[in-house]
């Protein structure tokens, strides 16, 4: 019978794209009709009970009892009308993914009769028996009861027959359970730290808030295929093959000719994210072969980050029908490129205005230069701290690697920019600046728009890059949630605008003129954070060196690196600006350290059960057909014919006996190596343990593997080679 890999091969021959039909060539038709957006409020709630829900949303106010009774009793009457049945609260664990219990709107009436319910109550807060999320050890001690509470600034939407009402997810005493509390407080803090600077610039500023606009990247592989690749199954990459003949040196899969399954299949993504609100616009090929991206407009930062996490799930579901798997992991293949997911982010003010975008007249480019500055000031005070959000186990496989951002944080801010910054630092003297000097200044800064056109070089080595009229985080892994990493930043621009402010206000106190005052601060954060800014290759080594000079910190340990969200720069960021508590912050630690303990263990044993009960079979099996063809040649030839005949293929069986013989001794260190860690209590020294005791192995057995690829009988080999997962499609 054919090995599995065949049957999988065989499949590919019958594959026929899913053909997939715009439901109206119109997307305004379409576009959000499974979100109770303000259209579906209008509809659905009396004038109360939607003003009371835009306050909410637009100025935070709490929502009374009597009014979410309202909301629930509109919200329930939409989602009957779109044919849901059950409702749930979807929030985000620190888990990977997102979370749902559905419960139905099924209920008793008074008179024992069934009815639809649905009340404020039920929409505002619910207690799903939640205890086997991971909590850091918080609800151990207490209850293992968890809460989740109604985040009125997402909207709620419909998926297939189930109404999702975005919550937050905490412990019965308060502390934050999921990704989205912190975030949302991270956003408050920014939101109050950048008006109280805006208000130097602008009365009417009254409201700030975060944008992001991720660029999700992706591998799509037949499900054939990936139903046949245990280790991409419980893994989600290829802990072993063989690079292809061809991948991707010639270049040219990057924005070529999408295939016409593959389009399909981006497509229905798009009509289903356009349903859900989500502004999905840009689709290409990316630089791997069967390597894609999604990325949609800009939104709010917390809506954003709802969108992403949603779109995630919505692509797997639409790859199935397609017959295709998605790979979300950071890298799948050895090799060959991986995937990011670039988070591009800016400020934006009540009044229309992007804080990061050079404004039209000398006043607007002041705002633009102080957050400019500021936001450069954040990173290099920060650095520890974002690189703690994004350096999970699976992107350790990219960061730092030659195809993605160094695990050294840097700024790229352009020529232009830079000269501007370096400018500004000789102009600011310390003697009093005449009002012409001052104009002068504010005009320099104001011919930037012309230059900033052709000044946004796409310099793709920098893990944070100014790119015109945002910055461009791009570090952050293809399979996080972007929520983490946009905590880390918001928290840590709100930290440095709070400061900022301190030392403005200090000079306005001395009798130093406000203008002058912001000129001065802005100077020394210039001069201060001149390490962080870096327009070269942020791949080469001399830039490692370099940025050792200059004392940046280069961490690839992802526990090295967890650990540093307890540095003091991280703690006043997060606890000091009140996104965590002490405790939060410690439990938040434990959680990422057990999960990077877990997911090197599940790998370690993947490996091993593969190599034990896949390879090492099929290596001996090919290497008895051989012994046997020595024996044969032994009885027909004479011993000099012989020894001249069979002298490759004995070196080929002890090549085989080799390798075999190394992946079983290998996999058996492994497993001592995994049991000596498993005593450790410690879960940071476990962490450790597990990187540089267990970790090292998979590399080292994997080697003999794709060794032994390369010489067994392709007919014999059990698992889909890299050259079959990336060019069928
Ligand atoms: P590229 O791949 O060239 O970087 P894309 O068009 O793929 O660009 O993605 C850019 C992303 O940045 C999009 O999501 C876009 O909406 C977003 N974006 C554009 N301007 C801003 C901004 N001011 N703030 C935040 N995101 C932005
Ligand atoms: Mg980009």
């Amino acid at each position: 019978m054919a090995t599995l890999r065949f049957q999988a091969l065989g499949e590919l021959f019958k594959r026929q794209p899913v053909s997939v039909s715009l439901p109206s060539p119109r997307v305004t038709d379409y576009y959000g009709e499974l979100v109770f957006g303000k259209e579906a409020m209008q509809k659905y709630l009396s004038k109360d009970a939607y003003e009371a829900v835009l306050d909410a949303i637009e100025a935070g106010t709490t929502i009374e009892r009597k009014i979410s009774d309202a909301v629930a009793l509109g919200l329930k009457s939409w989602a009957l009308d779109k044919g849901a049945t059950h409702y749930t609260h979807w929030f985000q664990p620190l888990t990977d993914g997102t979370a749902e219990k559905h419960d139905g709107f099924i209920d008793y009436g008074e008179g024992g009769n069934i009815i639809s319910n649905f009340s404020g109550k039920l929409l505002a807060q619910q207690e799903p028996d939640a205890s086997s999320f991971p909590s850091g050890g918080i609800r151990a001690t207490f209850e293992a009861r968890g809460y989740t509470a109604w985040d009125v600034t997402s909207p709620a939407f419909i998926v297939g027959t189930t109404l999702c009402i975005p919550t937050i997810f905490i412990s019965y005493t308060g502390e934050a359970l999921d990704y989205k509390t912190p975030l949302l407080k991270a956003l408050a803090a920014s939101d109050k730290a950048a008006t109280d600077v805006c208000q130097y610039f602008d009365k009417n500023i009254t409201k700030v808030h975060n944008n992001l606009g991720w660029e999700q990247e992706y591998f799509l592989i037949d499900e054939a295929l990936y139903l046949t690749r245990p280790d991409l199954m419980l893994t989600g990459r290829t802990l072993m093959g063989h690079a292809s003949a061809k991948d991707q040196q010639l270049e040219d899969h990057y924005f070529s000719s999408i295939p016409e399954r593959v389009t399909n299949f981006m497509m229905e993504i798009e009509v289903e994210a356009h349903k859900l609100g989500i502004p999905a616009k840009t689709r290409h090929n990316e630089v791997a072969p069967n390597q894609f991206e999604l990325a949609p407009i800009f939104e709010e930062c917390n809506l954003a980050n709802d969108h992403n996490q949603l779109i995630m799930d919505v692509m797997k579901r639409v790859a199935r029908k397609h017959k295709f798997a998605i790979l979300l992991h950071e890298k799948p293949f050895a090799g060959i490129n991986g995937s990011g997911k670039h988070n591009n982010w800016s400020m934006a003010t009540n009044t229309g205005v992007n804080l990061l975008s050079p404004g039209k007249n000398p006043k607007g480019n002041m705002l633009f230069l102080t957050f400019f500055v500021n936001v450069i000031s954040a990173v290099y005070k920060h650095q520890d701290l974002l690189r703690a959000s994004i350096l999970t186990m699976s992107n350790t496989f990219r960061l730092g690697a030659n195809e993605a951002p160094p695990a050294i944080v840097s700024v790229f801010c352009g020529t232009q920019l830079s000269a501007m910054l370096e400018n500004l630092v000789e102009k600011v003297t310390s003697e009093k600046m005449t009002p012409e000097e001052k104009t002068a200044l504010k005009l320099g800064i104001g011919r930037l728009p012309e230059i900033l056109l052709d000044n946004t070089d796409r310099n793709r080595t920098s893990p944070f890059a100014f790119t015109g009229n945002r910055f461009e985080f791009r570090a952050v892994g293809s399979s996080a949630n972007c929520a983490a990493a946009m905590t880390a930043l918001s928290a840590a621009v709100a930290q440095q605008l709070r400061e900022f402010k301190v030392d403005v206000d200090a000079l306005i106190k001395s009798g130093v003129k406000k203008d002058e005052a912001i000129f001065q601060v802005i100077k020394k954060l210039i001069i201060e954070s001149t390490p962080i800014r870096f327009d070269g290759d942020g791949y080469s080594d001399e830039w490692k060196k370099e940025a050792a000079r200059r004392g940046l910190s280069n961490i690839t340990s992802a526990p090295e690196s967890i650990g540093k969200y307890l540095d003091p720069a991280s703690k006043k960021a997060l606890v000091e600006g009140g996104i965590m508590s002490e405790r939060e912050l410690e439990a938040r630690v434990e959680v990422e350290y057990e999960k990077f303990i877990k997911k090197v263990q599940i790998e370690a044993r993947v490996l091993g059960d593969l190599a034990i009960n896949h390879i090492v079979p099929t290596a001996v099996a090919y290497q008895s057909h051989l012994i046997e063809n020595v024996k044969g040649l032994k009885e027909i030839f004479t011993d000099s014919e012989f020894e001249e005949l069979a002298g490759a293929r004995k070196e080929l069986i002890k090549d085989i006996s080799h390798h075999i013989s190394s992946i079983k001794a290998k996999t058996k260190a492994m497993i001592n190596a995994r049991k000596e860690a498993n005593v450790i209590e410690h879960a940071k020294e476990k962490a450790f343990a597990y990187e540089q005791k267990v970790r090292p192995f998979i590399d080292d057995i994997r080697y003999h593997i794709d060794k032994l690829e390369l010489v067994v009988d392709n007919e014999m080999w059990p698992l889909p080679k890299y050259r079959e997962l990336l060019f069928n499609r």
